[in-house]
C-alpha cells in the first residue's frame, strides 16, 4: 500500500510505495502533486466529470479518506462497513460537502 500522487493539470497519477518520497512535482508540468491516499482511483484522462469532481472534494478538503458518519455510534468493524463513497460527478460532489462538511480537512 502507497500513495498516488495526483496532477490535476495533466490528470495525471503516480503510484508511490509505501515510505518512498516519490515525484513531489509533476515530472511534465513541474507543477505542485496532491498526495492522496492509495484508494483514490485515478479517472482515466478523458473522464472530465470524475476529475472535475475529484479535485473538488480535494480543494474542500475531502482527500479520499474513510469518512464514516456513524463511527461514533458503532463498533469499528461495523463503523467500517458504513464507509460513505465518494462521488464521481460535480452535482454530487457539490452535495457530498454539505452533507458531510463536519468531515472536511481543511489545511
Ligand atoms: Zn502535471
Amino acid at each position: 500500500m502507497g500513495a498516488k500522487h495526483v496532477c490535476f493539470t495533466c490528470r495525471q497519477a503516480f503510484n508511490v510505495p509505501y515510505g518512498a518520497v516519490g515525484p513531489v512535482k509533476c515530472p511534465r508540468c513541474a507543477g505542485a502533486l496532491t498526495i492522496l491516499p492509495h484508494r483514490f482511483r485515478p479517472p482515466k484522462k478523458r473522464e472530465d466529470e470524475k476529475w472535475n469532481a475529484a479535485q473538488y472534494l480535494v480543494e474542500q478538503g475531502f482527500c479520499y479518506e474513510h469518512i464514516s458518519p456513524a463511527a461514533e455510534l458503532t463498533k469499528r468493524s461495523e463503523a467500517q462497513a458504513n464507509y460513505v463513497p465518494y462521488p464521481e460527478n460535480l452535482r454530487e460532489a457539490r452535495e457530498f460537502v454539505q452533507q458531510y462538511r463536519a468531515f472536511a480537512k481543511k489545511p
